[in-house]
């Protein structure tokens, strides 16, 4: 099946489409031509409300009975839906995105995978026992924390909704996703397809909404027991604001600005096209983004030279020609922004090497963009431009490299390009970043914990780490000694 343009797609809310209580429906263009693309249904408090309750309920009938083996067919059934209907949902995300359909193909394959991970994952998470003292047993429950309430971005819909759904679901937990409004197209795909594998009404509610109003209203829900959040830091600094008051656990994924290391002993030839990459694959609006790329200084100008020229080899354009390998951005006014922070940079006296001026056109493209001369302390070197942008920076010696990899308030990832693997661990043990590599770009894997430290955020997904914070531990003691127990004496 072909991606139904226009179609209009309502709210999910108790296992099926939902009209909105308010009544709104929101044109969504293809970013990458302007043109008219769907129109979807925009969540009111009303409809947070409904969805929370309807997740509650889930949890106090069918959901909340079914046991983990039967969570865990379910998920693999999902995976399975993804993968049957991966071109349909491919098409849908690019062009709902304007990202290239050879990476979200990729997207795709992983979102089916983190389904997979968790559905087996949770067949071996239970309790423990422990026989204290010969007069006390105690043995421990994994019950899942309850109604989730999930808010993903625009960067990656389908595959952060897959992210924050697995182990919500493996775990046991309701949820209620917010996705961003410009982006709810697959994740409402994904309801319905998890509703006909049979997931029962309530487990899974979707509400495309505003941020600080619906996104807001749904995260302060007295119904809601942990909120799980990806996109600024800025708005996670506002949501967890909102959570203390009903003392909500918490995971937040925010922003980055990773660095890249090339070492001079590095090998090249692998080193450099993986750092084009890094920065340039999904336009760069990505978290983990390698957007500082920090050069030994011998290796500079050569590095430069060939960066750049790789760079300007990166096939931009429509996000649905399969040999395109970097899209539009999501829209013309994020482009807008993206191209605010070059200019800053060239004000700060950084040079523009390649790119830096947006193409005519209704599509919201930005090119390859490189910028020399930068210092570390620039805007353009510490905040997240999130778009196709990357500074190249000067270091030294590895101790000036970790200096400088660490001089920034965010850290998610890193990667490190070294012919000398002790380096490489060296260098692991001090960058603080939630992930490194060692000579391997690529970032995210079912299985292996993803997530920030400093104001990357706190909290993992993808890994067994992900489960502990969808479930609360209970303890049960017992007591088996042959006295009665009566403190008091009474
Ligand atoms: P954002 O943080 O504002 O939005 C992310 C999600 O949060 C969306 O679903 C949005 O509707 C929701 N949201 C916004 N305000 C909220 C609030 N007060 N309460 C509850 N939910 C709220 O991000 P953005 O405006 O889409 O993008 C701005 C910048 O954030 C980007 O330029 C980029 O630097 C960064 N960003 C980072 C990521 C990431 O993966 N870390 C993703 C998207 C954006």
């Amino acid at each position: 099946m072909s991606v139904e343009i226009g179609r209009e797609y309502g709210l999910f809310i108790n296992g099926e489409l939902a009209e909105p209580a308010g009544g709104e429906i929101r044109e969504l263009t293809e970013p990458a031509t302007g043109e008219p693309l769907a129109r979807a249904a925009m969540a009111s408090e009303a409809d947070v409300d409904r969805a929370v309750d309807a997740a509650r309920a889930a949890l106090d009938g069918t959901w909340g009975k079914t046991p983990a083996t039967e969570r865990s067919r379910l998920l693999h059934a999902l995976a399975d839906a993804i993968v049957a209907n991966r071109k349909e949902l491919a098409e849908l995300e690019a062009r709902n995105v304007g990202k290239a359909i050879s990476s979200v193909k990729a997207e795709l394959a992983q979102a089916a995978e983190n389904f997979r991970f968790f559905a087996s994952a949770i067949a071996s998470v239970g309790g423990r026992s422990n026989p204290l003292g010969g007069s006390l047993l105690f043995y421990s429950l994994r019950e899942p924390v309850g109604v989730a309430g999930q808010i993903v971005p625009w960067n990656y819909p389908l595959m952060m909704a897959t992210w924050k759904l697995s182990p919500a679901l493996a775990a046991g937990c309701s949820v209620v996703l917010k996705p961003d409004p410009a982006t709810p197209l697959t994740a409402l795909r994904l309801a319905e397809l998890a509703a006909e594998v049979g997931f029962p009404a309530g487990a899974i509610n979707v509400v495309p909404g505003d941020g600080p109003t619906t996104g807001a209203y749904l995260v302060g829900h007295p119904g809601v027991d942990k909120v799980a959040f990806t996109g600024s830091t800025q708005t996670g600094r506002t949501i967890m604001r909102l959570c203390a008051d009903g003392l909500k656990r918490l995971t937040l994924e925010l922003g980055g600005k990773s660095p890249n290391l090339v070492f001079a002993d590095a090998n090249l030839a692998d080193a450099i096209p993986s750092s084009v990459w890094s920065i340039l694959y999904s336009a760069g609006q990505s978290c983990e983004a390698r957007s500082r790329v920090l050069v030994e200084r011998r290796l500079l100008d050569d590095f430069v030279n060939q960066f750049t020229e790789l760079a300007a080899r990166v096939k931009v354009g429509d996000p649905l020609a399969p040999e395109t390998q970097m899209g539009s951005l999501i829209s013309t006014a994020h482009r807008d922004k993206v191209h605010a922070f070059v200019e800053s940079g060239r004000d700060e006296g950084a040079e523009v090497v390649l790119g830096g001026e947006a193409p005519g056109g209704d599509g919201a493209f930005y090119p390859p963009t490189v910028l020399t001369g930068v210092e570390n302390r620039m805007v353009v070197a510490q905040e997240e431009i999130f778009g196709p942008v990357v500074t190249i920076i000067p270091f030294e010696d590895e101790a000036d490299a970790i200096r400088i990899a660490n001089d920034v308030k965010y850290g998610l990832m890193a990667t490190v390009w070294t012919g000398d693997p002790a380096r490489g661990h060296r260098l692991a043990a001090r960058i603080k970043a939630g992930t490194v590599g060692i000579n391997m770009p690529y970032t995210a894997f079912p299985g292996i914990p993803f997530g920030g430290y400093k104001h990357s955020g706190f909290g993992r997904e993808l890994g067994l780490e992900a489960l502990d914070l969808y479930l609360e531990t209970k303890s049960v003691v017992v007591s088996t000694g042959a006295r009665p127990i009566n403190p008091f004496g009474l």
